[in-house]
C-alpha cells in the first residue's frame, strides 16, 4: 500500500528549477531513502511534504489526503512528524517537558505554553513521555535541560519529541549529519529500533545509513529522480555513481 504520493512536483527559486517533475511512491512500513549530491533537491521535497514550501505544480498525498496548502502543525494531526536538518527543541526546560510539551502540541494544535500550564491532569502524557524517552535512551537524562545534553543526546530528544506524537511517517533530513562514526551507528541502531511500525522517509548523504536503514532508495540529482529501486540495485547503477562523482 502507498502511503505517501507523490506526483509530478515541481519547484523553481527565481530561475532555479530546484525540482523537476518529480514522482515518488513510498510504501507502508518500509524506509525510504532519498539520497543524492548537495544542491539536488532532497531538503526541498522534504520541505514540500511539511507545507514549509507549496510546489509551483504537482499533488503531495498522504493516506489519501492532500497534504498541499496544509499548515505544518495539519500535516502533524493527519500523522506526519519531521525530524530537523539542525534540532528544534526548548533549550531551557527539561528533557521530560520537551516530550510532554510535543505531545500536547499534536493534541491541540499549534502550542500555546499558557494552554500547556493550564493542563492539570498530566500523568497520561507524563507517562508516554517516558516511556518514549526509555526506548530513545534517554531516561536518565529526563530531569536535564535540553540544553545541557549532547549534540547527539539533542537528537535523541528530538526523535523522541516526533515518536510520542505517534506519527504514521517520519520524516528525516539527515538524521546523522554532523555526527561522529560511533554516533552514526548509535543512530542507525536507534532508527532500526523504535517505531518499526511507523513509515519512514530518509534524506541521508552517508551511504554507510543509507545501505543499513533504506528498504528501496530514490535517487535525486539536479532536482530530478534518476533512479529508484532496491539498495542493492542502487548500488551497481551507473547513472547514480555518475551524479555522485560528476555532481
Ligand atoms: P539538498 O537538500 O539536496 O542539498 P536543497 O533542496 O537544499 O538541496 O537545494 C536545492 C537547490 O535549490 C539548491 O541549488 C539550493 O541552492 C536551492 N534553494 C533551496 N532553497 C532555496 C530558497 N529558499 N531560495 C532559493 N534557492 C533555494
Ligand atoms: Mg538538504
Amino acid at each position: 500500500m502507498t502511503i505517501l504520493e507523490v506526483r509530478n512536483v515541481n519547484k523553481s527559486f527565481g530561475g532555479l528549477k530546484a525540482l523537476h517533475n518529480v514522482d515518488l511512491e513510498v510504501e507502508a512500513g518500509t524506509v525510504h531513502a532519498i539520497i543524492g549530491p548537495n544542491g539536488a533537491g532532497k531538503s526541498t521535497l522534504l520541505n514540500c511534504f511539511v507545507g514549509r514550501l507549496l510546489p509551483d505544480t504537482g499533488t503531495v498525498t498522504f493516506n489519501g489526503t492532500s497534504l498541499l496548502g496544509l499548515k505544518p502543525h495539519q500535516i502533524n494531526q493527519v500523522g506526519v512528524a519531521r525530524v530537523f536538518q539542525t534540532p528544534e527543541i526548548f533549550g531551557d526546560l527539561s528533557v521530560l517537558d520537551n516530550v510532554m510539551i510535543s505531545s500536547f502540541a499534536k493534541r491541540d494544535g499549534a502550542f500555546r505554553i499558557n494552554a500547556w500550564e493550564a493542563v492539570e491532569d498530566r500523568s497520561e502524557v507524563r507517562d508516554k513521555a517516558n516511556s518514549v524517552l526509555e526506548d530513545v535512551g534517554l531516561a536518565d537524562s529526563r530531569k536535564m535541560l535540553a540544553d545541557n545534553l549532547s549534540r547527539g543526546d539533542k537528537r535523541r530528544l528530538e526523535l523522541a519529541m516526533c515518536l510520542v506524537e505517534e506519527p504514521k511517517l517520519l520524516l528525516l533530513d539527515e538524521p546523522t549529519a554532523g555526527m561522529s562514526r560511533a554516533d552514526t551507528n548509535n543512530t542507525i541502531d536507534l532508527l532500526q529500533r523504535v517505531g518499526r511500525d511507523i513509515t519512514k522517509v530518509v534524506i541521508e548523504h552517508d551511504m554507510h545509513v543509507v545501505f543499513s536503514l533504506a528498504d528501496y532508495i530514490s535517487v535525486l540529482a539536479q532536482g530530478a529522480v534518476i533512479a529508484g529501486g532496491q539498495p542493492d540495485e542502487i548500488k551497481g547503477n551507473p547513472r547514480v555513481q555518475e551524479a555522485y562523482l560528476g555532481g
